[in-house]
């Protein structure tokens, strides 16, 4: 039977050092979350992020603002918040409006204030294999596998998806633990080939039950990403569940697998870059 790895329960594993890790500061760390409009998924990913945020006794300045807001505005606010010595973290919610430049506003950021790690600077410093902030559903995705009995170091990996928030990191995470990387996406070839040569499999494509239990190596370690409404109202990953279990050796669930992960490494970006600004990490 397959292990399945739990982000929820993970998430609770890791809340008391946390927990102690907050206590030890000087001032409690300060996240800013900005999001634009009120588009209803959104809304639910930032309160997630800010209840969770309140538990662990952060300071928070929240800050929701018009859907029309326009991109100077925007970026007047970026300049306050990373002038703010009360703030450790800045975070933008994605999707932003067209009116605004997502990469602009992303880069305006300060780097050392960059939790959500898009940073083209962070970017860098994890490409060079120094990571500083690390992008939270990457760092998540590791943490899971770090339950899973899976030897990263040597192992063969495929990681289906490039964007700059999951893809990528992850694969240049999974390199730096000495995995042997490759990432694919919609002009790979042959994919179900690649997969079946893989120990770890990475799903973030945004496309339901894309990745068939055939396809799977047996005993391979599945990691998740997807997180697909269907019209039923439903969650389902990208990878198809039903036919994955029997293959695997781990997996994660959608949802309670890697969503829960990525708001949980947001509080840990943000506790460290507190203790780093507090000169204790
Ligand atoms: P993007 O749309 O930015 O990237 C999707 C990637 O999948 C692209 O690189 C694309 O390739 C690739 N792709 C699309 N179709 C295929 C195909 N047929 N075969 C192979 N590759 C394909 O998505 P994100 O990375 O932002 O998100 C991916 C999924 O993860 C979504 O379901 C999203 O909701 C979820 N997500 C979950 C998070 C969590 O916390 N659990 C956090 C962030 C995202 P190409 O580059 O060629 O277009």
């Amino acid at each position: 039977m397959a292990q399945l790895l739990d982000g929820r329960a993970l998430s609770c594993q890791l809340g008391p050092a946390l927990r102690s890790r907050v206590a030890a500061l000087h001032r409690p760390p300060g996240l800013a979350v900005i999001h634009l409009g009120d588009d209803p998924a959104s809304a639910i990913y930032v309160n997630s992020k800010r209840k969770r945020a309140a538990r662990l006794g952060f300071f928070q300045r929240s800050l929701t603002i018009s859907a029309d807001t326009t991109q100077a505005d925007l970026l007047a606010l970026v300049a306050d918040l990373n002038g703010d010595d009360a703030i450790d973290g800045i975070l933008i919610q994605l999707p932003l409006p067209a009116q605004i430049d997502a990469t602009t506003v992303l880069d305006a950021i300060r780097p050392d204030k960059d939790v959500d790690g898009f940073h083209p600077r962070n970017v860098g410093l994890l490409s060079q294999g120094r990571p500083r902030f690390v992008a939270c559903t990457a760092r998540g995705c590791m943490a899971l596998l770090a339950q899973s009995q899976v030897a990263v170091c040597g192992a063969s990996a495929v990681v289906i998806g490039r964007s700059n928030i999951v893809g990528r990191p992850m694969a240049m995470l999974l390199e730096k633990a000495n995995a042997t990387v490759t990432l694919c996406h919609s002009r790979t070839r042959d994919l179900p080939d690649l997969v079946a040569q893989a120990d770890i499999v990475v799903a973030a494509v945004g496309r339901p039950r894309f990745v068939q239990g055939s396809w799977l190596k047996q005993g391979a370690v599945v990691i998740d990403v997807g997180i697909n409404r269907l019209e039923d109202g439903g969650l389902v990953g990208d990878v198809d569940f039903a036919s994955a279990l029997p293959r695997c050796a781990a997996i994660t669930p959608v949802p309670g697998g890697v969503g829960p992960m990525t708001i949980t490494m947001l509080m840990h970006n943000t506790v460290d870059s507190a203790e780093r600004r507090q000169g204790r990490g």
